[in-house]
């Protein structure tokens, strides 16, 4: 029999409705196995998810030793979930067994993972899976690292007893049982652990949209929708800013060539997304796969003749970012030049230390810091295959009279990235758009 593990958002998790829908997307496919939840999320806008105020209320026990206002608000939201949906289940003693641990063990893990904790023990009594605690199987080093081969080897053993389950996403705990949670977004993480582990034929991956667009909705009405993309063309995307789904849930389904397929709790008939190792080029033949990119850049400009003979010349230029630890996304370089490119939030408080120490280690003709600059992304696999296509990206730019201030192909072949000033951005992604999709 097939087995599919599904994944399911804050969003889906948020009110008690959600929480049916997702028991009739899980009890209309007895292949879905194993079941993985977020912390609710916000119902609303102005909402606040359960994990910032779990969060919060780390920072109050801190402070004062207490939390009661806050996690009274947390109560509320819980209790009226379970009142709705007329669970049978003491909540309450969940509730108060949690606002002591807050308390007790003073981590900020331990609390923000207290959300899915939660959010696990009411979804397994709505669908009647068995309650499996992380806990026990995603496993954390002594440094507080993720340890994927330990991890994978317990979480194996135990579902091979258990048919169905409900699992807490976001935290593990390390070999003495202290809680540790992944970065945030990561129960999408957990749901790649367990699929791994389970050998399960898909990763369901359940949020509040259709999947991924070929560019950022607000810059373009509508975009077209991607059917499907590859492991590799996701990181790209995701790395530039395209965030449905935490960019290291990738790494342990790799490893099986489990496809995830992005769907949408509140459009279930919507075949979402497919993430696979190689897409069907049979299929679908489009150059371009996405668009993505992300404002707040700066560019460390270095011009100095001959600097292409002087043996470790940028590895020197390097030592000087490493020393400052600040990394560097793109390093473009020309025969006398090299640009190295860093986000802001890297760079800021820092610049002019960083400016004095390159001028004494690697002594330019010329530096200079140019700010405000964008980083824009084109992701195609066949991109690389498929002459021309920079040059049609070029046009389209130049015919909207953008300045390209940065171009840098990584090595993959699989992107072209440009870097553009902050107000070109979104009209620069517009140019692309019609280029290349439509
Ligand atoms: N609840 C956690 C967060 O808000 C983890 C998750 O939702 O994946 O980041």
């Amino acid at each position: 029999m097939k087995t599919k593990v599904c994944k399911f958002g804050g969003t889906s998790m948020a009110n008690s409705n959600n929480i049916t829908d997702i028991a009739n997307i899980v009890n209309s496919d007895n292949t879905r196995k194993y079941v993985i939840v977020s912390a609710p999320g916000k119902r609303t806008g102005a909402d606040r998810k359960i994990t910032d105020m779990l969060y919060a209320c780390y920072h109050e026990v801190e402070l004062n030793g207490e939390c009661a206002d806050t996690f009274s608000k947390i109560r509320e939201r819980y209790v009226e979930i379970v009142t709705d949906l007329k669970l049978d289940l003491d909540i309450n003693s969940c509730l108060d067994e949690v606002e002591e641990g807050i308390k007790k063990y003073r981590t900020s893990d331990y609390a923000a993972s207290r959300g899915e904790y939660l959010g696990g023990i009411i979804m397994s009594a709505v669908l009647g899976f068995e309650f499996v605690d992380p806990c026990d199987m995603i496993r954390f080093n002594d440094l507080g690292e993720f340890d994927a081969d330990t991890t994978n080897e317990l979480v194996a053993k135990r579902l091979s007893k258990v048919d169905y389950a409900v699992i807490p996403g976001f935290y593990g705990a390390d070999a003495t049982g202290n809680i540790k949670t992944f970065s945030r977004g990561g129960s999408d993480v957990t749901g790649a652990i367990i699929s791994r582990a389970v050998m399960a034929n898909i990763y369901e991956n359940w949020t509040d949209v259709n999947g991924f667009m070929t560019c950022d909705p607000r810059i373009v009405e509508n975009p077209v929708h991607i059917e499907s993309l590859s492991y590799k063309e996701l990181r790209e995307l995701a790395y530039m800013g395209a965030n449905v789904l935490h960019p290291e849930s990738i790494f342990p389904v790799r490893i099986n060539n489990i496809p995830i397929n992005i769907r949408n709790t509140f459009q279930p008939d919507h075949k979402g997304t497919m993430i696979v190792s190689e897409r069907d080029k049979k299929k679908d033949n489009n150059l371009i796969t996405g668009i993505a990119g992300k404002k707040g850049y700066s560019i460390v400009f270095i011009e100095k003749s001959m600097m292409n003979s002087e043996l470790g010349f940028a590895r020197r230029v390097l030592s000087v970012f490493e020393y400052y630890d600040v990394s560097f996304e793109h390093m473009p370089s020309g025969i006398d030049t090299l640009s190295i490119v860093v986000a802001d939030t890297e760079i800021t408080g820092k610049e002019d230390a960083i400016i004095d120490r390159l001028k004494k280690t690697v002594n330019p003709d010329h530096i200079e810091l140019l700010t405000g600059f964008s980083i824009i992304a084109t992701v195609g696999h066949d991109m690389s295959f498929v002459p021309g296509t920079a040059s049609r990206l070029f046009a389209a730019l130049a015919k909207q009279n953008i300045n390209i201030r940065m171009i840098d192909q990584g090595s993959s072949e699989m992107n072209i990235i440009v870097g553009v000033n902050t107000p070109d951005y979104e009209n620069a992604i517009k140019a692309i758009y019609s280029e290349f999709v439509k």
